[in-house]
């Protein structure tokens, strides 16, 4: 028997799909490598993502640790990123020839501002490589055909793949009917609900503030864990900006169990309370004639330290000297624990990924093997790993992806020599 017999599925041509087929004819040049995709072309997401820049990994240099970078898929990623990580993925598409260009947090995007740059890499090594990219086949069922140990795929038209082994890189889908392909192969999976997302607030003198940033804000769901800290932007409909999309991403899934509708904590400056007390008696000791309206703390804009104010009970008036014990409370109060209700979500940029998928438990960590499938791989946003934003969510598509195709090559040789 030779490698030319082997036949390699992949199903979705996205991120992970692409690398993964391209990595695995690398690995097995004589092997039929298919990749079957539901829409008319591939990497239709990729060419969007980053704003159509392609935030595509980060050097991780400002993350101290990853459980704050991948709320769903820590440990595994921790192991996979060892095995092909940020740099790896750098040189992995410095030498397709897209250049790269590091931005503020670690963000790396192509040199030239556009996410097609990457798109056009990838495609490039699928030719080169000779890898059959089958549009418009959306597959229907997995189905393992026994004693053979190969597998049936079968789509929407009516046509069948048989494959050697599979690789499954069918992204994240918001609801549970997107993993219904999945269902004769009775896999565990974790009900995915949306993350990354804005929220709507039912106060609408927020609405006034549109447009601005706290810069050091850190929001918290009361009685939770769940707290995420970065800038807090003010939207026509509520909170956006970094600190609302990493709650979102925290607290994904209790999000979506109460509906969106919960209480939120805003602590608008980032310190605690006795720092806050601290800086504001400077201000009440040392400027005690000014109007408190016109010496905002450090760090808050005029207009919302004026909203601030008035949402503490002060009069608009009111002078650092006349602020008596109480007044100061219910200030300090309004600037480190301001709570307001949200009442839904709301799309960032339409930049949505999806927390829940193929259970972290139902695979192998190193291989990404199913353990009740042989010759069955998963990788990107399919499985249950999810990160913030920042390049993370793509960089788990390349890892899992290359971690799926060289799992593959070892599978297929083994079987190969039994
Ligand atoms: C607008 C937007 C911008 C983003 N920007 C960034 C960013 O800058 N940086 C970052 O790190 N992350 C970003 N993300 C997240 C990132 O794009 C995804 O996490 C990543 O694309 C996941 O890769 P994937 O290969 O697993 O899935 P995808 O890229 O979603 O690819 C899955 C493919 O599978 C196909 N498919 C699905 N079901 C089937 C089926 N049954 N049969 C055949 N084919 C199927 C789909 O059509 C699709 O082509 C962004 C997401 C969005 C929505």
């Amino acid at each position: 028997m030779t490698q030319a017999q082997k036949t390699i599925a992949i199903v979705g041509a996205g991120a992970a799909g692409c690398l993964a087929a391209i990595e695995a004819k690398r690995r097995m040049p004589g092997s039929d490598v298919r990749i079957l995709e539901a829409g008319a072309a591939p990497m239709a997401k990729l060419a969007l993502t980053g704003g159509g820049r392609c935030n595509l990994t980060n050097t991780f240099e400002e993350v101290t640790d990853l459980k704050w970078v991948y709320p769903r898929g820590e440990r595994l990623m921790k192991r996979a990123l060892r095995q092909f990580g940020a740099a790896e993925t750098m040189r992995w598409f410095e030498e397709e020839g897209v250049r790269l260009t590091e931005e503020e947090g670690g963000r790396i995007f192509p040199a030239s501002g556009d996410a097609r740059q990457v798109v056009q890499a990838l495609e490039r090594a699928l030719r080169r490589l000779d890898i059959s990219l089958l549009c418009r086949r959306r597959v229907l069922s997995i189905r393992p055909v026994l004693p053979e140990g190969r597998y049936e795929l079968r789509t929407g038209s009516g046509e069948t793949f048989p494959a050697d082994a599979v690789i499954v890189t069918t992204g994240g889908s918001p609801r549970r009917s997107g993993l219904s392909f999945l269902d004769p192969l009775d896999l565990a999976t974790v009900p995915p609900v949306p993350s990354l997302f804005t929220l709507r607030l039912s106060d609408s003198g927020l609405k006034a503030l549109m447009g601005t940033v706290a810069p050091d804000a850190v929001l918290s769901i009361p009685g939770t864990g769940f707290k995420a800290s970065g800038p807090l932007l003010l939207t026509d409909w509520g909170i956006g900006g970094p600190a609302t999309l990493r709650l979102s991403s925290y607290a994904a899934r209790y999000l979506a169990d109460c509906g969106y509708g919960c209480p939120v904590a805003v602590n608008w400056t980032g310190a605690n309370e006795q720092e806050v007390r601290d800086g504001l008696q400077r201000l009440t000791g040392g400027q005690s004639r000014k109007l408190a309206a016109n010496t905002p703390l450090p760090g808050l804009s005029a207009r919302l330290w004026s909203y601030l104010l008035e949402r503490s009970g002060a009069r608009p008036d009111i002078r650092w000297g006349e602020f008596g014990g109480k007044g100061l409370n219910r200030l300090i109060s309004t600037l480190t624990n301001d709570v307001y209700e949200t009442t839904g979500r709301a799309a960032f940029k339409e930049e949505f990924v999806t927390c829940g998928g193929v259970s972290l438990d139902a695979i192998h960590p190193h291989t990404l093997e199913a353990k009740t499938h042989t010759g069955l791989f998963f990788a990107g946003e399919v499985l249950d790993i999810d990160a913030v934003t920042g390049g993370f969510n793509l960089q788990a598509a390349w890892t899992t992806g290359w971690i799926c195709a060289r799992s593959t090559a070892d599978y297929c040789t083994k079987s190969l020599s039994l």
